[in-house]
């Protein structure tokens, strides 16, 4: 039976991961993963292991430049060892008002994401750098940007236009929401018994909230950047304006050019700021509680402040939803730190969650909330990369003109088809 085999790549600041699928009518089979780490560094990891977690390379190689790190990906994948992408995906970080939609990547839409980098400078730069390697060095493979902001587009006006003169309004700068492709695997996954009112905490390095009615999304916590929302690890999350005021002023008391006063600004609110501001001491959840367990307060107090935004964020949601039906937690804080989920549904008593404390430190266990909790209470591991492969099935369905591009192209039309229409996305 024919198939498509998809490759998901997915950079971050010192890393490539990358995936490969094979896609069939309805079917979808991950053949093998792997990753370059530690890009920048004279000892890097560069390894790839099957479906069955069978290591086919590891090796330790000098990475001095993302570059090298991705030729190196590139030069295996396309060395015949392995089957080679006919298609590859991207998840892409960016809110240029064009772009909110799973689109080709070609040239022009990798420009348009270089012209609105600032909106989200930990993403977008990256995200459009590997797109255009991708383009050179997989010749003849069209490339999809899937993205982020997609499952948000649902949130009425009255969320997503922001408080600001029409000027700026004008210009497409909006509330547009992120982590939109785990919330809509989380949606995917509850399928067919997606409850009417849910509300999914995505909780890692970034970290969001979202209130989602019948499948589509009514609100998000992050808005025009992925800097806003609740506290992350290094970013601030919302803050009152005039502090970015204060800040920008005692910065540029010292720069020497406006656009050197903004660069400092943006490291401050993206790279300093949120656990590991307050901590002084790490972005990640794991060093806090230990640190926590050791009596640091300014741990103790990072953490109480990631607890009490998110409990706030979940009461505010309860109220636009009209009530509760399920929570779910997701992310690697979400997922693993059974702690945090212990302390916000402390803080949410009042909205019916009950969890059951057993359930919540069993690993692996789907339900943690009581068995007479009004709400239920989950934890759902995100499935982004299949999610991605689905939207790039669709998509190449759909260009029927790009299909022919292909080789046996006419032999997958008929099965992209099947797929597509299997495929679980909520329209
Ligand atoms: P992500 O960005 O989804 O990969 O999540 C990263 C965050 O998850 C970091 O803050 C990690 O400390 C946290 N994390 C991962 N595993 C655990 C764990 N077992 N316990 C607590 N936090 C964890």
């Amino acid at each position: 039976m024919p198939t498509l085999p998809v490759l998901i790549l997915n950079s971050g600041s010192s890393s490539i991961k990358f995936s490969l699928y094979e896609a069939g009518a309805g079917e979808r089979r991950k053949l093998y993963e792997g990753a370059v780490d530690g890009i920048g560094t004279d000892q890097g990891k560069f390894w790839i292991k099957d479906a069955d977690g069978k290591k086919l390379v590891d090796q330790s190689p000098a990475l001095p430049s993302r570059s090298v790190a991705f030729k190196l990906v590139a030069d295996v994948l396309n060395s015949g060892d392995f089957l080679r992408p006919r298609a590859i995906g991207h998840r892409m970080v960016c809110a240029a008002p064009t772009l909110q939609n799973n689109l080709r990547v070609t040239p022009e839409l990798i420009e348009e994401m270089e012209r609105y980098k600032d909106l989200a400078p930990l993403h977008t730069p990256i995200g459009a750098y590997i797109m255009r390697e991708a383009l050179e060095l997989f010749p003849g493979v069209p490339n999809f940007a899937c993205s982020d902001s997609y499952f948000h587009r649902t949130m009425p006006q009255v969320a997503t236009h922001m408080p600001i003169p029409s000027e700026y309004a004008d210009m497409g700068v909006r509330r547009v929401g992120f982590h939109g492709i785990s919330y809509e695997s989380i949606v995917c996954q509850l399928q067919p018994d997606v409850p009417e009112r849910l509300i999914v905490a995505h909780l890692g390095n970034g970290a969001s909230i979202s209130a989602i009615r019948n499948g589509r999304c009514i609100d998000t916590s992050m808005g025009l950047t992925p800097t806003g929302g609740i506290i992350s690890g290094t970013r601030t999350g919302d803050v009152d304006p005039g502090l970015l005021l204060f800040i920008l002023r005692k910065i540029a008391e010292a720069a020497s050019s406006s656009k050197e006063a903004a660069d400092q600004l943006e490291a401050v609110v993206n790279k300093r700021a949120g656990l590991l501001g307050v901590s002084g001491l790490s972005n990640d959840m794991r060093v806090l509680r230990a640190a926590v367990v050791a009596g640091n307060e300014k741990a103790r107090l990072a953490v109480d402040k990631f607890t009490w935004m998110i409990v706030k964020s979940i009461g505010s949601y309860f109220a636009e939803l009209g009530g509760l039906d399920m929570l779910v937690f997701t992310g690697g804080i979400g997922e693993n730190d059974t702690a945090t989920r212990e302390e916000i549904c402390a803080g949410l008593g009042a909205l019916g969650i009950v969890l059951d404390p057993a359930r919540n430190h069993a690993r692996g266990m789907a339900v943690i909330s009581a068995e007479d909790s009004p709400v239920t209470v989950r934890v759902i591991p995100p499935a982004e990369d299949l999610i991605i492969v689905n939207h790039v099935v669709r998509m190449l369905s759909e260009e029927s003109g790009s299909l022919a591009d292909l080789e046996q192209a006419e032999s997958h039309v008929g099965e992209l088809e099947a797929v597509a229409v299997t495929g679980c996305e909520i329209r």
